[in-house]
């Protein structure tokens, strides 16, 4: 009896038609790095459907080539000869983000799609504007490079009202790259802002059912459903605590569940007394700290045996942007941090 995390395919081929009805006139490149957003990249072969997969690492193209002839889009590029041989062996696009990856890419003898990085305003990944002219001229005249595409990036797409997003988007706009195709749109900028798609979109988060915004989103579909099995039943009596640092007190005689699920398996620390579980379809509530193999849950007067299975997450009543909520995070950071000891199953 363990946690298991059973990867919905339907859903993760519904989310992908809901991309493809907000940008209805964009490629699509499915944003599949850190395994998948951890739904592993084995679960996820309904988003292979897609024009375009990206991943940040090398071992990541390695993994995937194993499953599908599409274009993978390699998004920190590459640094040395080794990495662009296997790259291009791979039938890898690489993108291009900073001039020190410039001498390998032009001393290349094969030919290479390249994908070229501008930074518009999130400081992160890019050329600065002022190098990009100069660089695509540098590379354009070269037979061996093909420039596939110019991207950038939104730093505050999740909060569509944010000033940074407009002033992105115009400097993007802005740059004398017409003639190459563009690519800008995240899942929030997909989602919130039309004039942001341009010719490919990088849906991420919204692929695996989860809202890049606060609020929760019912046209997507979770992917990813949690679960984990109860231990143990047993009751509290008023004034007794439960858990590490006895954070927790029964106000009155309290029912209680132990379930075999803990940070141990990526459940968060950080969850707060209070934070929804799902037992037999019903919302209870976490009840002290996180251990790192189980839960306390206060269960009230729900009828519940042992050996019956709770939901963490991944049920259209119970959504990981609020097991996120109540722990201070993201639906990103829980999703990639289910560990390798819970069970990973392909569900229909
Ligand atoms: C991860 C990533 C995305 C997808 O972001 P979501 O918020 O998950 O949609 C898009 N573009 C780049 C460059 C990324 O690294």
């Amino acid at each position: 009896m363990h946690a298991v995390a059973a990867i919905s395919q339907s859903a993760l081929a519904h989310n992908l038609s809901v991309v493809r009805s907000y940008a209805p006139n964009s490629k699509i490149i499915s944003m599949v790095k850190s395994n998948a957003y951890g739904h592993h990249l084995d679960l996820v072969k309904p988003l292979m459907q897609a024009d375009i997969l990206a991943v940040s690492e090398l071992s990541e193209v390695r993994s995937l080539r194993k499953l599908t002839n599409k274009p993978i889009l390699l998004l920190p590029g590459i640094f040395n000869d080794t990495d662009l041989q296997e790259a291009i062996q791979l039938n890898c696009h690489l993108v291009f983000h900073d001039l020190s990856q410039l001498t390998v890419i032009k001393n290349s003898k094969d030919p290479i799609n390249l994908w070229i990085k501008v930074d518009t305003g999130m400081h992160r990944l890019g050329l600065p504007i002022d190098q990009l002219e100069q660089t695509l001229s540098q590379l354009k005249n070269n037979s061996n490079i093909h420039i596939e595409s110019v991207m950038t990036h939104f730093a505050c797409a999740d909060e569509p009202t944010h000033i940074k997003n407009s002033q992105q988007f115009d400097t993007f706009s802005k740059l004398n790259i017409q003639h190459y195709s563009r690519s800008m749109a995240n899942s929030a900028a997909i989602m919130s802002l039309d004039k942001s798609h341009f010719d490919y979109v990088r849906p991420g988060i919204m692929l695996y059912g989860a809202s890049p915004f606060s609020n929760i989103n019912e046209q997507l579909m979770p992917a990813m459903k949690l679960s984990a099995p109860i231990l143990s039943l047993k009751t509290i009596k008023a004034g007794e605590s439960v858990g590490y640092g006895a954070t927790w007190t029964a106000k009155k005689d309290s029912r209680i569940v132990i379930i075999g699920i803990g940070y141990g398996d990526g459940y968060p620390r950080h969850a707060k007394t209070g934070t929804p579980v799902m037992i037999n379809n019903t919302l209870c509530t976490l009840a002290g700290r996180v251990s790192m193999d189980l839960i306390c849950v206060d269960i009230g007067d729900l009828e519940v045996s042992v050996g019956d299975i709770a939901i963490l997450w991944g049920d259209s009543k119970l959504r990981v942007e609020t097991v996120a909520s109540y722990s201070d995070t993201i639906s990103y950071e829980l999703l990639t941090g289910v560990s390798s000891r819970v069970s990973f199953i392909r569900r229909a």
